[in-house]
């Protein structure tokens, strides 16, 4: 168990194997309540049309505000929550809150009708049905605009059970919903695989980018996976523009959509918002 100091901070003291596993077994311990304490929640992260510049959806990135360890990222706490089976509450609550967010954004101001607002799940979601059933109950409501929703899956998620996986997505985009690939190219999935997802959007993993300018295998790798999404009649969205370089690489590759820390980073949903409302014909007003 991890012990408490003073301050009511667990003890961490480096990565090592015992503090780490004490660690997890703290948040463990305190994940099940997080959720009807308010203490989780959305920020919200633009992705850019490299077109034209403008901010045409926004990806969901739930984070945990806990009470002594502050801000944690989802990688800190999202593999727990598939083991505790938290994952149910907290996926139907991020769908939930993130498509009533952007619904909101949509008709409240009108150069951003289009915006769309894509939202990750994760491979248990699709196995468990009371969990499908109530994101399809999400999906099912035309308020929503269920058309404006994108799904983010990953190849890894499908790839443990493709079928059952396909037939869950397939329930969700019966109402409108649209899938995307997160992370492509890094999972286990093969090209087989990929043609028999119902796919629409791939999301290039960021590592691709990354090592664009540095070695020639990314680059052709990069460009292949753009020159397939386009013979597919697949959207792409490149993930990770850090620097004005990289978004340079996209722009001349005639990349569609970007996404990372160089166009706009995650941000709260009271950021977002201003940075939505300070667009025009839903530019956003600082994006090169
Ligand atoms: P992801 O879906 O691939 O999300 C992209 C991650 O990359 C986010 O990290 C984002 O903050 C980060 N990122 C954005 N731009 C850049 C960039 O330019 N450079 C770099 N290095 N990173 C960038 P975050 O928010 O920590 O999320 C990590 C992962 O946690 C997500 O990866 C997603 O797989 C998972 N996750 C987040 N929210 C949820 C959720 O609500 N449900 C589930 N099941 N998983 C979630
Ligand atoms: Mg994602
Ligand atoms: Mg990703
Ligand atoms: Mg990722």
């Amino acid at each position: 168990m991890a012990k408490r100091d003073g301050k009511g901070r667990y003890q961490l003291f480096d990565a090592r194997g015992d503090d780490t596993m004490s660690y997890r077994a703290a948040l463990r311990t305190d994940l099940p309540a997080a959720l009807a304490a308010g203490q989780l929640g959305l920020d919200y992260q633009p992705v850019i049309d490299l077109g034209s510049g403008a901010i045409v959806g926004v990806e969901a990135l739930v984070r945990w505000d806990h009470p002594t360890q502050g801000r944690l990222s989802p990688a800190d706490f999202m593999p727990l929550a598939e083991e505790t089976g938290d994952i149910d509450e907290i996926g139907v609550w991020v769908l939930e809150t993130a498509v009533r967010q952007v619904a909101g954004w949509r008709r409240s101001m009108s150069h951003c009708k289009d915006l769309w607002v894509s939202v990750n799940v994760s491979a248990l979601q699709l196995t468990s049905a009371k969990s499908l059933a109530r994101l399809e109950g999400i999906l099912a409501d035309p308020t929503i605009c269920p058309q404006r929703v994108v799904l983010e899956v990953t190849e890894t998620a499908l790839a443990t059970n493709i079928d059952g996986g396909i037939t869950a997505i397939n329930r969700l985009k019966s109402h409108g919903a649209r899938l995307a690939i997160d992370d492509f190219g890094t999972g286990y999935s093969s090209l087989s695989t990929l043609a028999a997802l119902p796919a629409d959007i791939l999301k290039v993993d960021r590592s691709f980018l990354a090592g664009h300018s540095k070695d020639a295998a990314s680059a052709a790798m990069l460009e292949g996976i753009l020159g397939l999404a386009g013979k597919l009649q697949l959207e792409v969205i490149v993930e990770g523009v850090e620097d004005v370089e990289q978004l340079d690489v996209l722009r001349g590759l005639g990349c569609g959509m970007g996404q990372g820390y160089f166009l706009a980073g995650p941000g709260p949903s009271t950021v977002i918002e201003a940075l939505l409302a300070a667009g025009t014909g839903n530019r956003a007003p600082d994006l090169r």
